[in-house]
């Protein structure tokens, strides 16, 4: 009988602890310019690819985060036509995005190439409907740098990056903050992948800091994606309009209506109400956020 290759997840390496998956198949493994990269099947959820030793998307589970990552913001706004996802290099972001008929253009910037050409190939369900859109712009460059220089101003900012390591550091950074703070538009709104507060408190709280260090409002909301481990996964909030986050019910669920009602197997207005109430140990992890 052939022995199953396991692959670990490291991520949490320093706290002790390691996620495994027993191995289908390995469909395909390198190491970019960027980033170690491996795509694997994987029995209970489907195809999984992790860089750098991190989980960055499954085909079974991708659902959740994609559509809170991109449902909540947009219909808070209410108003989006420009919108940028800074790395979001598999797609599923921008094909949530692009299920908006209000969004005139999408400006995704992935700093490696080869992460949207591979997934041409393995993720075709993401990159089919979104590269055959004429709204999507692709720019290959490092999204610190995108933000400092260009000249477009964004409703929406979307920052689907890795963990604070390797090339996704930057982009938790305050200069990176300042960045997206610059190309916002009037009444925008900024949202990231923030870490899974159970296991990254601080990586929640250095955020919060520094977005309200830059916008009038700070905070976080929440979802639970079975391969981001640890319960809870944090979504960053940062806009300087105060009212986006409390937007009522009633005008969400009328906005989903106007747009359609396309499908959606985890967000709901209810949903998207009930992610900003956070549990009291994020709240807490968030308000030390004005402790100096
Ligand atoms: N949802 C995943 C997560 O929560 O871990 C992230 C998915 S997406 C694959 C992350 C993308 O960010 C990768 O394609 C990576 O290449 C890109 N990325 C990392 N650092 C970047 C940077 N400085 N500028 C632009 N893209 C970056």
């Amino acid at each position: 009988m052939v022995e199953k290759r396991w692959i670990a997840e490291t991520l949490f390496d320093d706290l002790g602890f390691r996620m495994t998956f027993a191995v289908e198949r390995v469909l395909y493994e390198t190491k970019t310019e960027h980033q170690h990269l491996v795509l694997f099947e994987q029995q209970h959820f489907g195809k999984i690819l992790m860089l750098d030793g991190a989980t960055q998307v499954t085909t079974n589970d991708e659902f959740i985060y994609h559509e809170m990552m991109t449902h909540v913001p947009i219909l808070a706004h209410g108003k989006v036509k420009e919108v940028l996802i800074v790395g979001g290099g598999d797609c599923g972001i921008a094909e949530e995005v692009l299920k908006h008929q209000t969004v005139k253009r999408l400006t995704q910037v992935e700093i490696d190439a080869s992460v949207v050409e591979f997934s041409k190939q393995h993720f075709p369900e993401f990159t089919g409907p979104v590269l055959s859109d004429k709204r999507f712009d692709l720019v290959i460059d490092d999204g610190m740098k995108y933000v400092a220089k260009t000249d477009r101003r964004f409703d929406v900012i979307i920052v689907d990056s890795t963990d604070p390591q390797g090339p996704g550091k930057i982009l938790f950074s305050r200069e990176f903050y300042a960045g997206c703070k610059r190309c916002i538009a009037k009444g925008g709104v900024m949202v990231t992948q923030n870490g899974v507060p159970f296991y990254q408190p601080s990586e929640l709280t250095a955020s919060i800091r520094k977005f309200k260090s830059l916008f009038a409002d700070g905070s976080c909301y929440i979802a639970a994606i079975p391969t981001y481990v640890g319960g809870h996964l944090a979504m960053g909030w940062a806009s300087d309009n105060r009212r986006l986050r409390h937007t009522p019910l009633r005008t969400i669920a009328e906005r989903y209506r106007n747009a359609g009602r396309f499908a959606t197997k985890y967000w709901t207005p209810d949903v998207h109400r009930a992610a900003f109430a956070l549990p009291r140990f994020i709240a807490e992890a968030a308000a030390r956020a004005d402790e100096f």
